[in-house]
């Protein structure tokens, strides 16, 4: 590869809000055969809001935005953005802790409550008819977090993130070039496939912890080389693990540093047009 050739070609697509870090990672664009996806804030547009409430209304919100008033997560301001909306007042909770990659729990009105997905439900008992609801609105494509409040589950909130308009042609136009398309995803099997199906994502790995997410990527890399899309604090491990790691320019500090390839229109339509453009920058100098 000569330099010349390669500073043509990031140039011009820096100016196309794609910025590609060295000419190696241009060269490794062009050998990928799968491209793995985060789904919150790169397939989806990260701005989830709340659709459901199953229980009593106020009181499951009260108490889920007490708990989520400490949490960082985009769950949960979608949560107090509700609970704002409703004009609810949010007592303070105190004791909390963040359970990563499962949800929150704090102590509110003097007892124990907590929010988050059913990793957290070990204990309890949930009936046949709210887990039916729940996973109809899991079939919606909803997250949807338990409510816990002095050793009883009170309701469940369903969450909706919808895709990013340009997501479902971004992912065509990777099939058609022969590439497999895959979710990782820390959110439930039900909701991944829901929303992968609404963009045509071939597969779905869900459940994934937080941690967990570098070591599917190279689990992946048995079949060759992959390319990790992410935005994340938590995609940080997986975006450096991958042959190409690409982050998304909204994402995380964390995140941009990690990639080799920062769009930054937040566009996924950019992930092909690297690959178009690594396909010329390599056929032209070989
Ligand atoms: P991702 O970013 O891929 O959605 P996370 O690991 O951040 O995954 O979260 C995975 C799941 O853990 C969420 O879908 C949710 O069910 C639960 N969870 C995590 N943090 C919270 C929180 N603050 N409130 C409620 N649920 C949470
Ligand atoms: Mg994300």
């Amino acid at each position: 590869a000569t330099p010349t050739a390669l500073m043509v070609g990031t140039g011009r697509s820096a100016k196309m809000g794609i910025l590609i870090k060295n000419g190696e990672v241009l060269e490794a664009v062009n050998d990928v055969t799968t491209v793995v996806f985060d789904k919150t804030g790169t397939i989806t547009m990260g701005k989830p809001e709340v659709t459901d409430v199953v229980g009593n209304h106020q009181q499951v919100l009260t108490v889920a935005a007490s708990l989520e008033s400490a949490s960082e997560h985009p769950l949960a301001a979608a949560i107090l953005v509700k609970a704002t909306s409703d004009q609810l007042t949010v007592p303070a909770a105190s004791d909390f802790k963040a359970i990563e990659g499962k949800g929150v729990q704090a102590t509110v009105d003097g007892k124990q409550a907590f929010v988050g997905n059913d990793k957290l439900l070990i204990d309890y008992e949930i009936d046949a008819s709210l887990k039916q609801q729940v996973q109809q609105l899991q079939d919606e494509a909803k997250t949807v977090v338990f409510v816990g409040f002095d050793h009883q589950v009170i309701g469940v909130i369903a969450i909706q993130d919808a895709p990013k308009p340009t997501s479902k042609e971004a992912i065509a136009a990777l099939k058609s070039r022969g590439l497999k398309t895959v979710m990782l995803t820390g959110d439930n099997q039900r909701v991944a496939r829901a929303i992968a199906d609404q963009v045509g994502i071939d597969d779905v790995i869900a459940d994934v912890l937080p941690g967990d997410k570098a070591d599917h990527v190279k689990a992946l890399q048995a079949d060759g080389k992959v390319a990790f899309v992410g935005d994340g604090i938590n995609d940080a491990p997986a975006l450096t693990v991958a042959d190409v790691g690409i982050a998304m320019g909204s994402g995380t500090d964390i995140a941009i540093e990690s990639g080799g390839i920062v769009l930054v229109k937040n566009d996924l339509r950019d992930v092909d047009r690297a690959l178009a453009l690594s396909k010329k920058t390599f056929n032209r100098i070989k």
